[in-house]
């Protein structure tokens, strides 16, 4: 029989974690770390090596494809809109829940303490890495996403805005010269696409096994539960709210505006979002992502292409809506008082750190120090948190990758480059 893609993945998360435990109980850590570990590096390696030439040439054929600039204004700016309002949205989410449920009571003064004791240096090396971005002028990150040298933007995964921006530029030079002269660098960046695309299938072969190295290295490293019984309620509000989002709001959305039923979206994107979960990183998980929204979900190239790295990069829905409830609940833990302007500041500070947060691992942790230093709330208390960030990492990379495909699905349908007759999973 042969099993849907998204069902390996699972089993091989399950097994890895289950392994991991395994061989933490049986005091084997090193085992894991020296021998599986490297198997789920090797694993998001691939994928990182292929997203920036992915990025490249399906951006390429997709504008290529457009044929006329004013369609890619509507395109972007669509996509733009929509960007910033599911952010806004979640982030709103993220504030009501945290005041609603109040995490930051459940929390004794007791684990307080412990928590910040045992944290604090983990929290104070984020802090320095946010301390960067933060003494920067306001006009930095516009004056960031212009490379001065395209090969050096290209060599450097975080550059991912610059890499996508001359792209677009190249795109846009294509369809304003003549048709006979750009048809043959059209033609082979379209070859060179399917060809990246094979290789991306070649790659997910080995998708359950790289997942199995990551479960079963994560378990062996992240701490004890038993310091993270005060956070339990923290680490819930964060998840419903994440939750909310994934089943409520972007179906509701895709329904409404794409006519796309949640069996369809969910079937397709599944993949990606087991891939989004187990490495954490949205910039990891984009080749796949791609890949499941034009193949599986019907959103022409066209779409797609400019849709998904953009989103990337800047749409983080999970990202935004868990800083909004780690700001409430550090604030409440630590006695302070939260008005009514200063949580719609969060609003705006959450959004604009969601979209500043690179697609990697806990980069939506160091952001979280520029929300809390605007809101007043001391960033020492980012060692509260600390211990249970990894698997709210986790959660809220699925929900900016679904959160991208969702606003794929919309624009397209709203530009007609939705296919409705593809629905394979
Ligand atoms: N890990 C997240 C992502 O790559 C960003 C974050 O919230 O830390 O989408």
């Amino acid at each position: 029989m042969k099993l849907a893609l998204h069902w390996k993945i699972l089993i091989g998360m399950v097994l890895g974690l289950l392994f991991g435990l395994l061989m933490k109980n049986l005091q084997l850590v090193e085992i894991v770390s020296d021998w599986i570990k490297p198997f789920g590096t090797i694993f998001i390696n691939l994928l990182k090596m292929i997203a920036v030439p992915l990025i490249v040439v399906s951006l390429i054929t997709g504008l290529a494809d457009l044929k006329d600039i004013s369609k890619l204004s509507k395109l972007g700016g669509r996509t733009v809109a929509l960007y910033l309002f599911t952010t806004v949205t979640a982030v709103s989410i993220g504030l009501v829940l945290a005041n609603v449920i109040k995490p930051g009571n459940y929390i004794n003064e007791v684990s307080r303490d412990t928590l910040l004791e045992s944290f604090t240096g983990d929290a104070n090396a984020k802090i320095e890495l946010a301390a960067s971005a933060k003494n920067q002028g306001p006009l930095q990150p516009l004056v960031d996403v212009v490379p001065d040298n395209f090969f050096a933007a290209l060599t450097d995964n975080a550059s991912m805005l610059q890499v996508i921006l001359f792209t677009i530029l190249l795109g846009i030079g294509i369809i304003l010269i003549d048709e006979q002269k750009s048809k043959p660098v059209v033609d082979f960046f379209k070859g060179l696409n399917d060809v990246i695309l094979k290789i991306i299938d070649i790659i997910m072969l080995a998708a359950p096994i790289g997942v199995f190295a990551l479960m079963a290295s994560l378990m062996v490293e992240i701490p004890d539960f038993t310091t993270l019984g005060a956070l339990v309620v923290y680490g819930l509000t964060v998840v419903i709210g994440l939750l909310i989002m994934a089943y409520i709001v972007y179906p509701t959305l895709l329904y409404s505006f794409a006519k796309v039923g949640p069996k369809r979206f969910f079937s397709a994107i599944a993949p990606a979002q087991l891939l989004a979960f187990s490495t954490s990183s949205s910039a990891a998980t984009l080749p796949v992502t791609l890949e499941r929204v034009t193949e599986h979900l019907g959103v022409d190239e066209e779409v797609s292409s400019f849709v998904l790295p953009l989103g990337a990069t800047v749409n983080m829905d999970g990202t935004s809506l868990y800083q909004a409830v780690a700001a409430v609940f550090i604030a409440q833990a630590m006695g302070i008082h939260l008005d009514l302007t200063t949580q719609l500041m969060i609003v705006v500070t959450a959004t604009l750190a969601s979209i500043g947060s690179a697609a990697v691992p806990s980069a939506g942790m160091v952001m979280l120090v520029i929300v809390l230093g605007q809101a007043g709330i001391p960033e020492a208390g980012l060692a509260l948190i600390f211990a249970i960030d990894r698997p709210l990492d986790m959660c809220r990379t699925v929900v900016n990758v679904t959160s991208d495909a969702a606003v794929s699905a919309i624009v397209a349908k709203s530009v007609g480059k939705l296919n409705d007759e593809k629905t394979t999973s």
